[in-house]
């Protein structure tokens, strides 16, 4: 019969240092099997078509995969079945499995745990389904962990990690210009600007003292405001003329609308066709690290949830080289790091430590703070072991499916 878990035929399969694939049959292989070793760069070649890739990625790879999501949580279900399971009759000998996308370029261990895509998911079901959540909050699904979905996303910068902002500094580089120099640079160039400073005319605006001597509410007004008044304009009018026209309900040149400087470069920036003009208005937008998410461009629901301490944005920046140390103790069922509220407990955890040391006790040598650990599940403290070094697996030694571009 074949053995589809992680049992004691994989372990003696393991022991022997190979992993057994028999039969199999994904796409076009045909009854194929190979034994192959372990802890070993292994290299699957051939012509196009051939089956690299329905052995590497659709039996190995997907069925190291299926297992494993079926042992940490039944919730994970769904995603097993969006992969399908692999058209094979056995493999054994089966370690954790990452598989690293087609590209240029591999991972080393100056990558980041975000980096390798592929484990991004299982980051990301790791946090979901075995992360330490502040009380009262209901458990969120691995989406909910994804900046890339709507679910998941920092509702202030949508995900982006940073925003943008129009400021007067930047849109009005010269205040000793007055509005018909030119003085808002962030304003459509010749007919559309000249067209917003008529409207400011008829609207009563200064156009011709220095924008610095403008009152702030007017200043304030032209650049930041959302209204969008249609005006009459007075072409080729000079102020004194424009008024007098407005006075006397003159048929006007044609009715202008008013944008707000700032409401025309974000329109323009997201609207335009135009790369040109896009490139153009993106000067006078200034980045910077979104004041919710802090750059980490998850919703702050997500951010609250730890695992080993450490929020998901946090983890995905550790390098790979240092994520061991980060897992290993939960891996081993060491769960004082891992506790709810983690994050806003690390000083404490670190006081704790530091005081247990200086007392003479072995820093390990203690029984669990049952304040930090009682939320706990003793299901979540297995699928959180499982997690962790599954995630660790691909840091050390472990099966990596390595995909080459085709030619
Ligand atoms: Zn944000």
């Amino acid at each position: 019969m074949p053995n589809k878990s992680f049992g004691e035929s994989s372990c003696t399969a393991a022991a022997s240092g190979l992993v057994q694939v028999r039969g199999a049959r994904e796409n076009n292989l045909k009854e194929v099997d190979v034994s192959i070793p372990r802890n070993a760069l292994v290299v699957f070649s051939g012509v196009s078509g051939s089956g690299k890739s329905s052995l590497a990625f659709g039996t190995i790879y997907a069925e190291a995969q299926r297992r494993y999501f079926e042992s940490v949580a039944p919730y994970a279900r769904r995603l097993i079945d969006q992969a399908g399971v692999p058209d094979v009759d056995a493999i054994d000998g089966l370690p954790p499995a990452v598989a690293l996308q087609q590209q240029r370029g591999s991972s080393n261990a100056r990558s980041s745990v975000g980096s390798v895509t592929t484990l991004s998911s299982l980051v990301r079901m790791m946090y979901s389904r075995a992360g330490a959540y502040p009380a009262n909050q209901p458990m969120l699904y691995a989406e909910d962990f994804s900046p890339n979905t709507p679910q998941g996303a920092c509702p202030t910068c949508h995900g982006l990690g940073h925003v943008y902002e129009v400021t007067e500094a930047i849109m009005v580089p010269d205040p000793s210009l007055s509005i018909r120099e030119r003085a808002i640079a962030s304003w459509p160039p010749a007919w559309q600007g000249q067209n917003l400073r008529d409207i400011l005319v008829s609207m009563g605006y200064d156009v011709d003292r220095p924008w610095k001597d403008l009152p702030k509410k007017d200043r304030d007004w032209i650049l930041f405001t959302e209204e969008t008044p249609t005006v009459p304009v007075y072409a080729g009018f000079t102020p004194a003329e424009t008024r007098a026209a407005l006075k006397r309900k003159m048929e006007p040149s044609y009715m202008g609308t008013f944008t707000g400087a700032r409401r025309y470069v974000l329109h323009t920036f997201a609207n335009t066709q135009s790369a040109l003009m896009r490139k153009r208005v993106s000067r006078f937008m200034e980045g910077k690290p979104c004041p919710t998410c802090h750059g980490k461009r998850l919703k702050p629901e997500a951010l609250s949830v730890t695992f080993a301490g450490v929020d998901i944005g946090e983890f995905m920046q550790v390098p790979l080289d240092q994520l061991a140390a980060l897992l290993e103790p939960i891996a081993q069922g060491d769960f004082r790091a891992h506790a709810t509220g983690a994050a806003t407990d690390k000083e404490a955890t670190r006081r704790d430590r530091a005081e247990r040391a200086a007392s003479g006790r072995a820093v390990h040598a203690v029984s669990p703070d049952v304040r930090r650990t009682s939320a706990l599940s003793e299901e979540k403290r297995l699928a959180a072991q499982r997690l962790a070094g599954g995630v660790m697996a691909p840091a050390s030694t472990a099966w990596a499916g390595f995909g080459l571009p085709d030619a």
